[in-house]
């Protein structure tokens, strides 16, 4: 079922869940401990990153260096069939423009509707490890836009080669990413909202955000969507803070602020034990307001700490 048609039909604020799939060699068996505790909230659906490959440079043993590719979390697709086979639950593979030839992202798409799933989120991705910028693949997309354009195409039976006869339509839900603190590259959040609601124009029929901790930056955030015309649910990202190192970390890879009570809070804590109950208690504290103002859903960015959801959902 269409991540759309879960919130239309929706009396109430739902849940989702985000994970990445499994490191390679490590197996399927620690995401189902993963997942297995927050089933019994009964996700709307559970969304699986993607992870693009990256160059590395591996030592020869006569100290010449190799370049090699390689990819940490392969599997997006399938582990998005394993979660719904095992769970009966409804899953939104993320699908990416980085290291995506055109042919690729329609074989991607393919695939999808081959094993029965409904959703895609659309992204561009972030820079190669090795890159200072983002560069789309030879023949690939340079934005979430032109990404969100082949779904689209897809949708209505347009696949790359043209002369493909009685082509079966694709109907992905689309949703996209929006950026309550703004996207790091754009030049100002105008800018940045014009192009998501290029996106949202596009075919998107909805926003999933970046995880934020200040609610006040969401609710502006969504205010300047409804005032640009933006009129599809917004969803907001959560994601529990967890240990003193994320004090520096999330600003920086997720270019996002932690507000100040928040941030003295973390300081004042001794090990990241206490870090961690300061964090459930903001979270919570985050998701009970945000139900109260009527979000559509609340989607949990788990990343290796279940427990925290859990105690979060289970109080709301
Ligand atoms: P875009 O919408 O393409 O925007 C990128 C930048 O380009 C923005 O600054 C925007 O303002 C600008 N822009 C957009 N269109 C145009 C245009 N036509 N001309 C000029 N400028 C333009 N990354 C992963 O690799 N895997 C994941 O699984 C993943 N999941 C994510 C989930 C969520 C909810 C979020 C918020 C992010 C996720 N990311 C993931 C990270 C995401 O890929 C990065 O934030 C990336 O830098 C931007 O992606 P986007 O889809 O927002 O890009």
């Amino acid at each position: 079922m269409k991540v759309i048609d879960h919130i239309k039909g929706a009396k109430d604020t739902l849940i989702s869940f985000e994970v990445l799939p499994p490191l390679k060699g490590k197996g399927i068996e620690a995401l189902y401990k993963h997942l297995d505790p927050l089933m019994e909230f009964k996700p709307s659906y559970i969304n699986v990153t993607y992870h693009r490959s990256e160059h590395v440079f591996k030592k020869n043993t006569d100290g010449s260096f190799q370049k090699v590719i390689i990819r940490k979390r392969p599997g997006t697709e399938s582990i998005c069939a394993a979660i719904m086979n095992r769970y009966n639950v409804d899953t939104v593979p993320h699908l990416i423009c980085g290291g995506f030839s055109i042919n690729d992202t329609e074989d991607a798409l393919i695939n999808l509707r081959y094993l029965g799933i409904d959703n895609v989120l659309v992204l561009r991705g972030d820079a190669a490890k090795n890159e200072s910028a983002f560069e789309p693949e030879p023949g690939g997309h340079r934005y979430a836009s032109d990404l969100l354009k082949q779904v689209t195409n897809l949708n209505a039976g347009i696949y790359l080669e043209d002369d493909l006869k009685g082509t079966q339509k694709t109907d992905f839900c689309i949703g996209v990413a929006g950026y309550p603190e703004k996207h790091f590259e754009a030049p100002n959040m105008q800018t940045d909202l014009n192009f998501l609601k290029a996106k949202v124009d596009g075919g998107a029929d909805y926003i999933v955000t970046q995880m934020f901790f200040d609610n006040e930056k969401y609710y502006a955030f969504v205010k300047a969507c409804r005032d640009a015309g933006i009129t599809v649910p917004i969803i907001p990202g959560l994601k529990p803070v967890y240990s003193k190192k994320q004090l520096t970390i999330l600003p920086k890879t997720f270019h996002i602020d932690l507000p100040a009570d928040l941030s003295n809070e973390i300081l004042k804590c001794k090990s990241d034990e206490e870090v961690e109950k300061v964090g459930e208690e903001w979270l919570l504290h985050q998701s009970r307001d945000l139900k109260k103002n009527g979000v559509p859903v609340l989607h949990y960015y788990t990343l290796g700490k279940p427990h925290i959801v859990v105690n979060v959902v289970k109080n709301l």
